[in-house]
């Protein structure tokens, strides 16, 4: 079978491997059909993510048909449609025993730490199959893993009905984030530099958008929330500003959820945290938020209209990084299709 494997960062490679077999009674034997290109692959392929193993198959966003089960796991008969959850966790540090095993010390991500989506088989535990509905298209179903990251950050920051939350940056997380938040009920205003960015959002439900290169980011937040700021801000930006910009915009009781990978600090004073008693959450990966967008997809609540910005065959997957990579301002998802 074909993989697409990430050599080292820079060299990114079609080879053939042979077809995992079932071994376990838990394993599950898929045939990927989708498979979603990340920010994060991104940075795989060029070196920056500091928790990347090479050489490594790439892919953490993988759609597909199961082929072959171990015993205790018949009841996934062949053909069921499937998305694959891609964290495996030890079950029992304090964050797994805490049911938060996006967190576990012994955290493997698909794609990341061990081999990923992208080869026509993968081999998986039965516990990272979630059941899909044969109905939806393939390209839905592959956003499923996006929206976990965005449905994570608004349970993280406990986004409720009439909040006003503010998604720092419109990009692919952003949007997830925007679009969870209006679920729940808030007020949404979105921000970035990229006005197709803030367009897309508009056309998404998001309340109000603002372009900081032409508005001035506190003052406006300030205006649309008659002062008070935003009771719930997520940082999707990323970098030393963000931060410090995410605990100066949010309101008294607020909460700031970050997203951030970045190594450098943030110059944040402990009086702008206390005075107003805000929670600052890490929001990383996603706990048991499968189930909960995949009910949304079933309901027709996901906006995912224009969502999918391109779709590659597999013996494109270099041309598909390509693309990624230089049209970053304009794309949102691109896809490589096993068909
Ligand atoms: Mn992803």
């Amino acid at each position: 079978m074909k993989i697409g494997i990430i050599e080292k960062p820079g060299v990114l490679n079609i080879a053939e491997r042979d077809i995992p077999k079932v071994e376990t009674s838990t394993d599950v034997l898929v045939k990927v059909k989708r498979l979603g290109i990340c920010g994060s692959d991104i940075h795989i392929f060029h070196g920056r993510n500091p928790f990347a193993v090479y050489p490594r198959v790439w892919g953490h966003e993988i759609v597909g048909e199961v082929v072959e089960t171990g015993s205790a796991a018949s009841a996934l008969v062949p053909g069921t449609h499937v998305v694959v959850e891609p964290i495996i966790s030890c079950g029992v540090c304090y964050a797994c025993r805490q049911g938060r095993g996006n967190v576990c010390e012994q955290l493997k991500v698909m794609g990341v730490h061990i081999d990923g989506g992208c080869q026509e088989y993968i081999l998986v535990p039965a516990a990272n199959i979630h059941e899909v509905p044969q109905s939806l298209p393939w390209d839905e179903v592959v956003l499923l893993e996006p929206f976990t990251i965005g449905a994570q950050a608004c349970y993280r920051g406990n986004v409720r009905s009439g909040d006003l939350v503010l998604v720092m940056g419109a990009g692919t997380i952003g949007l997830t984030v925007a679009t969870m938040a209006k679920l729940a009920g808030a007020v949404v205003i979105i921000i970035d530099m990229v006005p197709e960015k803030l367009q897309y959002a508009k056309s998404l439900g998001v309340d109000h958008t603002i372009n900081v290169k032409e508005q001035d980011l506190f003052d406006t937040v300030r205006e649309i929330s008659g002062g008070m700021g935003a009771n719930v801000t997520v940082d999707a930006v990323c970098n030393k500003k963000s931060f410090e910009d995410a605990v100066e915009i949010t309101s008294v009781a607020g909460r700031v959820v970050e997203l951030s990978f970045n190594e450098l600090p943030s110059d944040i004073a402990p009086v702008g945290i206390v005075k107003k008693e805000l929670t600052i959450y890490g929001s990383r990966l996603q706990t048991k938020r499968f189930p909960v967008v995949i009910d949304y997809l079933k309901q027709g609540k996901l906006p995912l209209e224009g969502f999918v910005s391109k779709v590659f065959p597999i013996d494109q997957m270099v041309q598909a990084f390509d693309y990624t990579d230089k049209n970053n301002a304009s794309i949102r998802k691109v896809l490589v299709s096993f068909d």
